[in-house]
């Protein structure tokens, strides 16, 4: 599955179901994650439609910058001032579930590394 038509986040976009909304501006859109890795854990994603990052494209670019200072905005609001991880899980080996891009922020606790 790749293309991005109706996911659970443009239903979280368009309101159709409910999410627990710490920002939101013209171009994004941040949510806390419903099944928490972290003691924060907190998705950034665009309103615009992109399915996976390998969908971004050159025209995109500004979108991508501004979807990091976003992840930036709402960690540092989230009182993760020790640190934080950002992730973008991409297609099936980077363990992607939902089809619309997003940033996961994950904080709170010493995060392990590598990753599994
Ligand atoms: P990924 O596996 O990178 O595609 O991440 C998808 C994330 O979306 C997972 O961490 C899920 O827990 C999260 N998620 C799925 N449905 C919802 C929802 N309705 N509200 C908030 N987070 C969700």
């Amino acid at each position: 599955m790749s293309e991005t038509t109706e996911t659970i986040f443009s239903k979280i976009i368009s309101r159709e179901i409910p999410a627990n909304i710490v920002y939101e501006d013209d171009l994004a859109l941040a949510f806390k994650d419903i099944h928490p890795q972290a003691p924060v854990h907190i998705l950034v994603i665009p309103k615009k439609p992109i399915a996976k990052l390998d969908d971004a494209e050159s025209e995109d670019r500004d979108l991508l910058g501004h979807l990091l200072l976003t992840a930036k905005r709402v960690a540092l609001e989230a009182g993760l001032e020790n640190g934080y991880r950002v992730v973008i899980n991409t297609d099936a080996d980077g363990g992607q579930t939902v089809y619309h891009l997003h940033l996961h922020i994950l904080g709170g606790r010493q995060l392990a590394w590598p990753p599994g």
